[in-house]
């Protein structure tokens, strides 16, 4: 059974921003307080972590995550990489290399930026994440269990959803083809990213988000990588049943 504790449900900024008074930035209502988006997949023995937010470090001491068997990237914008050079604390922790999976933009963005990585070598696990970067070209196997990635449009630049069984976590989308919709199909639990009521140009607006949800009917949905527009207690009166504005720590379940 997929089990997902969301590390971050924020968008690029985080929630409260820097310099903001607003009425959400200033809530105390903790589901209002965002880190970058970020999870992790609890599946059979093995624990998956989706992208490494700017405060990974932080979201790992606040979630108990004390070991990661593999990584999987949706993309290389900042807001989902920044957090990188903590891996290494895995690599410690297991002592082993750490396999990673990214679409070839995203790896390519990876060795570039984290070029250190890839290049220097430690006599030692720790000194810098020591990781094994596999390019996606269909379902990936990292153990027992398949995942299948799934192409979805961020504005014009596609990036990579992941489906574990009836869970999908779906981040950063503003559009999904037809193709990567069948894919999706069947889902018991859906997150998927939405920013606020207003349109954007690359991100799912709530109501964007509501009809994607309506058309696939899974049996629950959570909405994620949201704006300081969103109050946790405001939007969440306004959803349909079923659909649950996630906020960091929230651990969900889905059958099978
Ligand atoms: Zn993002
Ligand atoms: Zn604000
Ligand atoms: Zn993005």
């Amino acid at each position: 059974m997929p089990r997902l504790t969301f590390l971050g449900t924020g968008t690029s900024n985080g929630v409260p921003i820097i310099g903001c008074s607003c009425e959400v930035c200033r809530s105390e209502d903790p589901r209002d307080k965002r880190t970058r988006s970020s999870a992790f997949v609890e599946w059979g023995d093995r624990i998956y972590l989706i992208d490494t937010a700017t405060e990974l470090r932080a979201q790992a001491l606040r979630s108990g995550l004390s070991r990661v068997d593999a990584v999987l990237m949706t993309h290389p914008h900042a807001d989902h990489t920044g957090g990188f050079d903590d891996l290494r604390r895995f690599n410690e922790l297991v002592q082993a290399w750490l396999p990673v999976w990214a679409d070839p933009g995203t790896a390519s963005l990876l060795r570039e930026r984290y070029a250190y990585t890839f290049t220097e070598t430690f006599p030692f696990f720790g000194g810098k994440p020591d990781l094994i970067l596999n390019e996606i070209d269909g379902p990936i196997a990292p153990f027992e269990h398949e995942i299948v990635p799934i192409t979805v449009m961020h504005g014009r630049l596609p990036i990579t959803a992941y489906r574990f069984g009836s869970l999908a976590y779906v981040t950063d989308a503003k559009t999904i083809p037809a193709e990567s919709m069948d894919q999706l199909r069947g889902v018991d639990t859906l997150v998927l990213n939405s920013l606020r009521s207003a349109p954007h140009p690359t991100h799912l607006s709530i109501e964007e988000a509501l009809a994607v949800i309506a058309e696939l009917q899974p049996r629950q949905a959570f909405l994620t990588h949201l704006s300081h527009e969103v109050s946790h207690d405001r939007e969440s009166r306004s959803l349909p049943e079923g659909v649950t504005i996630a906020h960091d720590g929230l651990v969900v379940e889905s059958p099978g």
